[in-house]
């Protein structure tokens, strides 16, 4: 039988992202800005083109998810 307790989260983890997502979130920019300064890859450790923070395989890879949406 299931205890009838309030369930705001499914899980601890997701308790524990929406005490911290401010934090994590804060942090998950820093990271996308410092990665974009230096011109790396969001995604992976290869070098960026110019203008965007992809490299050209994940530039590719995220066109095609763009393209299927
Ligand atoms: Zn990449």
């Amino acid at each position: 039988m299931k205890k009838t307790r309030p369930k705001k989260f499914k899980n601890r983890f997701q308790k524990f992202y929406h005490l911290n997502k401010d934090r994590i979130n804060k942090k998950r920019r820093l990271v996308y800005k410092q990665k974009d300064k230096k011109g790396t890859c969001v995604r992976c450790k290869k070098r960026a083109l110019k203008g965007i923070t992809f490299c050209a395989f994940h530039r590719k890879k995220q066109h095609q998810y763009n393209m299927n949406r």
